[in-house]
């Protein structure tokens, strides 16, 4: 709706609306469900290798240039003594950053956010890290320190209206920290700024094997012809979903087929006539894992290069993200998707 022509003033201020209460609204149910599973004990973290370094740099790049937006100061340092490659749950880690460093933007109208990262502590086969995000904003009022990571609570009564948020961010980052065998608080000075800090132990991994199916596909590039148009297959039983993404595809100049299940997918892949597969994941007949299991056996078998497939999973679902690069999917995008996101999985799966 934002993105069609010729709306009034009093429309677009109402599609805004409604477009920022969908989204608390998304946050909000993704921390219900994040603190009903760790308080049921069954958030299972992950441990997959990835490189430290790249980590904080990637996230990063989102920050510098919301730093650049609000005209404040976006400062990192990262102890040269961390290993580079470590194991853990990265989804996880970076949700804690997010969180932490989100909220120092938040809460910062002037002056620096800084994050430095340092190593507390390293024996044969972990490393405990400690992450301290400073800001110079409005800071916490003394009384209200040591309640801050109880679920549901804020500084003050007016927080909500004035910056948005649930009150969630800090209790889910209090238990994922705890269950990455760290510790984290905060001191602050009101209308002086506030600084978070946490540790986490990780395990240390020494050999580079190259064992993520991101970074290995990443490095691939598809060049084939000149073709303007990208060719899409789009796989999604919802019909609703269906005509939104292709009337999103269309307008991205891409040409369409739909599939409204695994088993229908897996044909029209085996066509050869795609370059790039948007899949559900939960469909009847076949899950989008299954087909891109499936779709990944026949290419082992043949020549030629895997073909992009972008899981579109529910943003409330983080460790489906797991299950999609084991099942061999190439990257995911969160639904509700936006246009934006689209096009930018295809300037980075399709460049050509
Ligand atoms: P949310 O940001 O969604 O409200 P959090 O649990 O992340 O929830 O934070 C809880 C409260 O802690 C915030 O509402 C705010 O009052 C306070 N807070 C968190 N980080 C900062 C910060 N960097 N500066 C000032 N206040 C903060």
């Amino acid at each position: 709706l934002l993105d069609t022509p010729a709306l009034t003033d009093k429309q677009r201020e109402y599609a805004e609306v409604a477009m920022s209460c969908g989204e608390s609204l998304l946050g909000l149910i993704d921390g219900v469900l994040d603190l009903s599973k760790i308080e049921s004990g069954s958030m299972e973290l992950d441990a997959s290798e990835f490189d430290f370094r790249r980590f904080v740099n990637d996230f990063s790049e989102v920050y510098s240039l919301r730093a650049r937006e609000k005209s404040i100061r976006f400062e990192q340092d990262i102890e040269a003594a961390i290993p580079k490659r470590l194991k853990g749950d990265t989804t996880r880690l970076r949700q804690i950053y997010s969180n932490l460093v989100g909220n120092a933007f938040k809460f910062t109208g002037r002056g620096r956010v800084r994050v430095s990262v340092t190593l507390e502590n390293e024996d044969d086969r972990t490393v405990t890290l400690k992450t301290i995000v400073e800001d110079t904003g409005i800071g916490i009022p003394s009384d209200k320190l040591g309640s801050l990571f109880d679920k549901f609570t804020q500084a003050d009564a007016s927080t909500t209206r004035k910056y948005g948020g649930s009150g969630l961010g800090l209790a889910i980052s209090k238990e994922l920290v705890a269950l990455m065998g760290g510790e984290i608080g905060v001191e602050s000075v009101e209308g002086q700024g506030a600084c978070f800090w946490f540790t986490v132990r990780l395990e240390s991994a020494e050999t580079a094997v190259a064992s993520e199916v991101f970074e290995s596909v990443n490095e691939r590039l598809r060049c084939e012809g000149t073709a303007s148009q990208r060719r899409v297959l789009l796989v999604e039983d919802n019909e609703i979903n269906q005509r939104v993404a292709s009337e999103v595809f269309e307008s991205l100049n891409c040409l369409t087929d739909v599939a409204k299940d695994g088993t229908e997918a897996i044909e029209r892949v085996a066509s050869g006539r795609y370059d790039i597969v948007f899949m559900d994941l939960q469909m009847p007949v076949m899950d989008g894992l299954e087909a891109t299991k499936r779709i990944r056996e026949r290419e082992s078998q043949s020549e030629g290069l895997p073909l992009p497939i972008i899981a579109m999973t529910a943003r409330v679902q983080v460790e489906d993200r797991v299950a999609c690069s084991e099942a061999g999917m190439s990257d995911f995008i969160s639904k509700p998707f936006i246009p934006s996101t689209i096009s930018k999985m295809l300037e980075k799966w399709t460049p050509n």
